[in-house]
């Protein structure tokens, strides 16, 4: 591996870009190689074969023995099969190197062990990897040495997806091609795509590995199933944006170099609100990019994490009371000649097509505010949605002050004629220059946030795939594209037309807007009145898939299938069963093996001290009674809490797979979890430290 000192040489070093084509390919390829990563198209053998053997030739210079496709099934993590380049051995004992254009353009993994929700027995196990050119390769290093990644896609033998990639990818052509069918009303002739450009911005936490390892809640899944606030927690708002500790500095610097390495634009980082929490976000890319990427980042964080002797969680929430982790989905649409469609411009009250661009979005969200919430639906965001600092998981869109203040004049008067400004900011302080504010402020609140020029989708959980809430997004806002352009380009007045309809947009799908306190119990209510459908848990969200208005959607698209759709609900609910049972039986693990037995020890130590005391002539043990009773009863609590969720769990088989045995996790399973935690969480408190057989809350978070 080479050593840069420089980040500009460094940056993209390990990436077979554009440069690198450019250098290594021949003209006629790399420009036909060009032409299908802009437009699409299939890549013909003979390029192809020139494409992977200078992409070899590459590889091999970087270190790289190995190639592998590189792809996202929906288990929730990447998966990869290594082959080495090396051919058979030839008459004298000697291998080549060899790497094919059929070899670079399609894999074929064994696909029957991967999650399918039946779309696909074991008998038909065949799947395909197919390269996904317009994400570029590039050569990883690690313990297994150098590994050429090709970004692929993952088909069934059918053709049905069987990844997270196929659908974005999918539905970025239904947004561009509705997209464009939008600008071409307004005029536009020169741009060619439309693009989905988003940054992900991914919070994490850093914990000493010493400590994880004595936690098998934090093994087995993710987070603390058990665990006593520590007197101090995040109240004194002292860690958001404090200074970095020099342990967690010199991570990050590492985890920087490692992502720029690999073309990944690590850009912001800093503390966030709960102690032991972070923050890294990239500069956004187009949303196919941006997936890969946050997927390579998730890998680094905790690779690197793990050299430096900590652990990185990226569960939703790690610890219950604690600020959880997220992953703000930034999204807005780009034209490839540099056109952001969300950009308002000054006056937005005379910007009719970003006025159009803005209601179809919001009626988008409107009418599918179910898919949008499934989207984030996640095993661990359960615990994290309607938390601290976390959106509630009632969907609504912010706007800020001045477009809320357009949208009123335009639904009240049928046109706007002003926009908002911001003020002049005045710091009071002479030496300090004065500003112009922006001219609306900020809302943490909202799980869907206009940001100036992008939408923040804020409900994503840390650990997920960021490719499926920009699947529902580009979707939705395809179709309300494609309301609109067949309306508009029927119309015989256009300029009239174009008004109506934006009015009629922002008249019809105001419910959806919410400019308050998103984290406010009023809201609920609120929202409830309006009609907005409010989904608490993964298992009350997975139904949105499956609707005929879900099918409809995707099917016009061709996003989704129906097939493809019920087969995701399907590994939906057995991805929940199957979380909530390890969790029931980590729980159960600990409680027995742990727990229990070190209550028990304290209460004999305390019975002793007793007995000890009073045979010194002492006539007062009532401290020591008293603890003893207080645990004693604490002690019963949590025995026959834990009879009951293992009598609980040992019924789990019992229900059918799928939506059933999901229900029953949730409605049994979970609360009988709950009901175990909280005497051990008391127990905690009273027992002795040096007893309690578990690193505390307070030793994770405070001492990294
Ligand atoms: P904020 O502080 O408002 O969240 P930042 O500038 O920190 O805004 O951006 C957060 C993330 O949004 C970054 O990943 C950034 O690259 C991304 N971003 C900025 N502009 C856009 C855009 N037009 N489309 C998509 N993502 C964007
Ligand atoms: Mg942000």
């Amino acid at each position: 591996m080479e050593e840069y000192t420089k980040v500009t040489e460094l940056f993209g070093c390990d990436v077979f870009n554009d440069s690198v084509m450019k250098a290594r390919l021949p003209g006629k390829v790399y420009k036909e190689l060009k032409k299908i990563m802009a437009e699409g198209g299939e890549l013909s053998m003979e390029v192809a074969d020139v494409v992977a053997h200078e992409m070899k030739e590459w590889a091999i210079d970087k270190g790289a023995t190995h190639f592998t496709h590189w792809f996202q099934p929906l288990t929730g993590v990447t998966a990869e099969k290594h082959d080495a380049f090396i051919t058979a051995p030839r008459e004298d004992g000697k291998v080549l190197m060899s790497f094919s254009g059929k070899e670079l353009i399609k894999g074929e993994p064994d696909a029957s062990s991967f999650p399918s929700g039946g779309l696909r027995a074991t008998f038909e196990a065949r799947g395909y990897t197919t390269w996904d050119c317009t994400s570029p390769a590039f050569v990883r290093h690690d313990a297994a040495g150098g590994i050429l990644c090709i970004p692929t896609a993952f088909c069934s033998y059918t053709g049905e997806a069987l990844d997270q990639k196929t659908p974005l990818l999918r539905s970025m052509e239904a947004i561009n091609t509705q997209a464009l069918r939008l600008l071409r009303l307004f005029g536009n002739t020169t741009s060619k795509r439309v693009i989905p450009s988003v940054g992900a911005e991914q919070e994490y936490f850093l914990i000493d590995k010493e400590k994880w390892r004595q936690r098998k809640d934090l093994i087995y899944t993710g987070r603390t199933l058990f665990g006593a606030m520590p007197p101090k927690g995040q109240e004194m708002d002292d860690h958001y944006l404090g200074t970095i500790r020099q342990r967690v500095s010199a991570y990050m610097k590492e985890v920087n170099e490692e992502c720029w390495r690999l073309g990944v634009t690590a850009k912001t980082q800093h503390n966030e609100v709960a102690p032991a929490q972070h923050e890294l976000a990239p500069i956004f890319a187009p949303a196919n990019i941006a997936a890969d990427q946050n997927q390579i980042m998730m890998r680094i964080l905790k690779k690197v994490a793990s050299r430096r002797g900590m652990r990185c969680l990226l569960h939703e929430k790690p610890f219950a009371g604690l600020n959880g982790s997220g992953k703000h989905n930034n999204w807005s649409l780009t034209t490839d000649d540099g056109i952001n469609l969300l950009e308002p411009g000054k006056t937005p009250h005379e910007n009719i097509q970003f006025l159009l661009v803005l209601t179809c979005i919001l009626r988008a969200v409107d009418l599918h505010a179910d898919l949008l919430r499934e989207a984030a639906a996640d095993v661990g965001n359960d615990q994290r949605l309607g938390g601290q600092e976390a959106p509630p998981a009632v969907i609504s869109v912010f706007l800020g002050e001045q477009l809320e203040d357009v949208l009123e004049q335009l639904i009240s008067t049928g046109t706007a004629t002003h926009s908002k400004h911001g003020e002049k900011l005045e710091t009071g302080v002479k030496t300090l220059p004065d500003f112009m504010k922006d001219a609306t402020d900020r809302n943490r609140t909202s799980p869907f946030a206009f940001t100036g020029n992008k939408f923040e989708f804020r409900m994503v959980g840390s650990n997920d795939s960021i490719s499926t809430c920009n699947v529902v997004l580009n979707t939705i806002a395809a179709e309300s594209f494609r309301d609109a352009c067949d309306r508009l380009e029927a119309a015989p007045d256009f300029a009239m037309a174009v008004h109506d309809l934006i009015k009629e947009y922002a008249t019809e799908h105001q419910r959806i807007v919410f400019n308050g306190n998103g984290y406010a119990p009023e809201w609920a209510e609120e929202a409830k009145r309006r009609g907005l459908p409010n989904l608490p848990s993964m298992v009350d969200a997975i139904p949105a898939l499956t609707t005929d208005r879900a099918v409809k959607l995707f099917e016009d698209f061709g996003v989704f299938t129906r097939a493809e759709l019920e087969s995701r609900a399907e590994i939906q609910y057995e991805v929940y069963a199957k979380a909530i049972n390890i969790e029931a039986k980590t729980m159960i693990d600990m409680a027995t093996k742990q727990i229990i037995p070190a209550v028990i020890h304290y209460t004999t130590v305390l019975a002793n001290s007793v007995n000890a005391v009073k045979a010194a002539g002492a006539i007062d043990v009532s401290v020591q009674m008293d603890l003893l009773k207080k645990t004693s009863r604490l002690l019963k609590s949590a025995n026959s809490a834990m009879s009951k969720l293992a009598k609980l769990t040992e019924q789990v088989n019992s229900n059918p797979e799928g939506r059933e045995r999901a229900l029953f996790m949730r409605e049994k399973i979970v609360p009988a979890m709950e009901g175990l935690r909280e005497p051990v969480d008391e127990l905690e408190m009273l027992v002795d430290k040096d007893m309690w057989p578990i690193p505390s809350y307070g030793d994770l978070i405070f001492d990294v």
